[in-house]
C-alpha cells in the first residue's frame, strides 16, 4: 500500500513515530493509502529545518523570492490535471471542482509573485528638522499552517505562498484524510527552486497539532478547519504567545426576496447547495424565502435538484461525488431524518442512495428539507453535507433577525432585483463575505476571505492584504542625519520642530 510520508528538509522523510492513518477513496470506500501520523519529535524535525532556512530565506531578496514564485506559478499550473485527480481520489469531489480550486490556489501565487509591490512600506521625510520616518514590514520567522480536509490544494495555497513571499518559512499540516495534495504541491515548490527547508510538510493528528501550538519557535499559526478546533487553536495558540488566525465552520443563508428572478436563485441554490456534495465552508445550507416566493422557489430547486447525477468524481458524467468519510455518510442523513421526525417537510430525500458498481462508496443523493425551524437540528448545526432547508419568513426584517441571530457569519447572499433591499442588507447582514445575486461570494485572491462571530477567531481574514499583514510585522524607523547644531541635552519628550 502507498505511504505518503513527510515533507522535510526538501526531501520526503519516512514516519519514523510508527503510526499511520488510513487514507480512503471515498468512491470506492477502500483504503488506498496510508498516511505517516507525526510524533513531536517529527514536528520539531520540521520547526528545526524552517528555523535553519529562515536565517538564509529571511533575509532573501524580493527578486530571489518572486523568480521561484513565479516559476512555482507555471509548474503548479502545469500539473492542475494532476493534482486535481489527486484531490477527487483521495476527498471524491468530481474532477473539474477538484480543477476549480487548483484555479483559486493558483490565484493566492499569483498575488505572491506580486510581493514586492505589497511590501513597499512607508516613508514620510522631515518628519522634523532633517528627521525622516520609514514604516516597513518584516517576515516572523517560522509560521504554521493547519488545513481541512474539504480543500486538500486551495486551502494550504492561502496560507503558505504568500507566507514564504514575506520572507517566512513554513510547516505545513494537511488534514490526514486528505494528505496527497499538499506533498505534490511540496515537490513541486522544489522542483521551482525553493531552498530546502522554507516549505515543510508534516502529517498528522491531534499530536502533530499540539507540537505546533506548542513549539516556542513557530510564530505564528493559520488555522482552517470546523469552529470547535478553530476556537481550540486559537485558544491555546494565543497562550502560547503566538498570533493565530483561525476559520471555523458556517452556516450560510440565502435570502430569497420575492422580486427576485426566481430561476437563477433556484440554479444558484442548487450550485451552491450540493457542489462538492455540500462539504463546502461557502454552501449554502439554509434559504431564507420571504413571502409567496417559498412555493414556486421550492418547485424549481426540488425540479432540478431531481436531476442531478452523482457518481464517482472521476467520471466526466458526475455532477456531484460521495462524502469524505462512512460515518460523515451517516450523520448527514442523520440530520434528514431527524427534521421528518422534528417537523420539516423532506421535499427530496438523498438517504439511502447507492451508485451501480461502487456499493461500498460514501454515496449520499441530494435532500432538501421545508417548514425548517430555528430548533431543528438540521437548522442549528453545521450539516457539511448535501442537505439543503429551506426556512418560511413574512418579510425582510424578520428574515435579516434570524441571519443575524446565528452564530456563525461566514458567506451569506441576498436574491433580488432591488438595489435598495440589497445596499441594506449588505449593510445590516452580519458576515464576512455577502454575495448580491451571487451565491458563494469566496473573495478573489487580492481581496481577503473571513467570516465573523464563530466563523472566524483572530483579526485577521486570509490572503489578500489581511494576509500580508497576518505574516508580517510592522517597524518605524525614525532617522536623523545630525548637523552640528542639533546637539545639546534635553530631557523633555521627542518633540518635532
Ligand atoms: P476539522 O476541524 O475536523 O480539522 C481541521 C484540521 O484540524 C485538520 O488538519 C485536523 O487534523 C485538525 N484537527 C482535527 N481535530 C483536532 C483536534 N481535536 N485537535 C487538534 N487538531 C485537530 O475540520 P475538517 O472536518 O477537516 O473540515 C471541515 C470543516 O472546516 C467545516 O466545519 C468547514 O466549515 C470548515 N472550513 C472552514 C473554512 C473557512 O474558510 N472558514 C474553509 C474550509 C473548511
Amino acid at each position: 500500500m502507498k505511504t505518503i510520508s513527510h515533507w522535510i528538509g526538501g526531501k520526503p522523510v519516512e514516519g519514523v513515530s510508527g503510526n499511520f492513518g488510513p487514507v480512503y477513496n471515498p468512491a470506492t470506500g477502500a483504503q488506498e493509502k496510508q498516511v505517516a501520523f507525526a510524533s513531536v519529535d517529527e514536528v520539531d524535525a520540521a520547526v528545526g529545518a524552517a528555523r535553519e532556512a529562515f536565517r538564509t530565506w529571511g533575509t532573501s531578496s524580493l527578486a530571489k523570492r518572486t523568480s521561484v514564485l513565479f516559476k512555482y506559478r507555471e509548474l503548479v499550473d502545469a500539473h492542475r490535471e494532476e493534482i486535481a485527480r489527486l484531490i477527487t481520489a483521495e476527498h471524491g469531489k468530481v474532477h473539474s471542482d477538484a480543477l476549480g480550486e487548483v484555479a483559486r490556489g493558483l490565484e493566492i501565487i499569483e498575488l505572491a509573485c506580486g510581493i514586492p509591490e505589497k511590501l513597499k512600506g512607508e516613508l514620510s521625510t522631515q518628519v522634523s528638522t532633517r528627521v525622516d520616518v520609514a514604516a516597513i514590514r518584516q517576515s516572523l520567522g517560522v509560521v504554521a499552517g493547519i488545513t481541512p480536509f474539504n480543500f486538500p490544494a486551495m486551502v494550504p495555497m492561502w496560507m503558505f505562498p504568500l507566507a514564504i513571499a514575506c520572507g517566512n518559512t513554513f510547516v505545513l499540516k494537511p488534514s490526514e484524510k486528505v494528505p496527497g495534495a499538499a506533498f505534490k504541491l511540496a515537490e513541486l515548490a522544489a522542483e521551482a527552486g525553493l531552498p530546502d527547508g522554507v516549505l515543510n510538510v508534516v502529517n498528522g493528528d491531534k499530536v502533530a497539532v499540539d507540537a505546533i501550538l506548542e513549539h516556542p519557535d513557530i510564530a505564528a499559526v493559520s488555522f482552517v478547519g470546523s469552529t470547535p478546533i478553530a476556537r481550540y487553536i486559537h485558544t491555546t495558540g494565543t497562550a502560547n504567545g503566538k498570533r493565530v488566525q483561525a476559520l471555523g465552520g458556517a452556516k450560510n443563508h440565502m435570502l430569497v426576496l420575492p422580486d427576485a428572478d426566481l430561476d437563477l436563485a433556484a440554479d444558484s441554490a442548487i450550485n451552491a447547495a450540493y457542489g462538492s456534495a455540500g462539504e463546502r465552508c461557502m454552501a449554502i445550507s439554509v434559504v431564507v424565502a420571504v413571502g409567496e416566493t417559498a412555493d414556486p422557489l421550492i418547485g424549481k430547486i426540488k425540479e432540478r435538484a431531481d436531476k442531478l447525477r452523482i457518481g464517482p468524481g472521476d467520471d466526466p458524467a458526475s455532477e456531484m461525488g460521495p462524502l469524505i468519510t462512512k460515518v460523515h455518510r451517516d450523520k448527514v442523513a442523520s440530520y434528514v431524518t431527524g427534521a421528518a421526525a422534528q417537523g420539516a417537510d423532506v421535499v427530496v430525500d438523498g438517504t439511502g442512495y447507492t451508485v451501480e458498481g461502487y456499493e461500498d462508496g460514501h454515496w449520499i443523493g441530494v435532500s432538501l428539507l421545508d417548514r425548517v425551524t430555528p430548533e431543528m437540528d438540521a437548522y442549528r448545526d453545521e450539516i457539511f453535507g448535501p442537505v439543503l432547508s429551506v426556512v418560511r419568513v413574512d418579510t425582510y426584517d424578520e428574515a435579516i433577525a434570524l441571519m443575524n441571530n446565528s452564530p456563525w457569519g461566514n458567506g451569506t447572499a441576498i436574491f433580488t432585483r432591488d438595489g435598495g433591499a440589497a445596499r441594506r442588507f449588505q449593510m445590516e447582514v452580519e458576515a464576512g463575505m455577502v454575495g448580491v445575486n451571487v451565491p458563494i461570494p469566496v473573495p478573489v485572491g487580492y481581496h481577503s476571505f473571513g467570516g465573523w462571530k464563530d466563523s472566524l477567531f483572530g483579526d485577521h481574514h486570509i490572503y489578500g492584504n489581511d494576509g500580508v499583514h497576518f505574516y508580517t510585522r510592522g517597524k518605524v524607523v525614525t532617522t536623523r542625519w545630525p548637523d552640528p547644531s542639533d546637539g545639546g541635552i534635553n530631557l523633555g519628550f521627542p518633540s518635532n520642530h
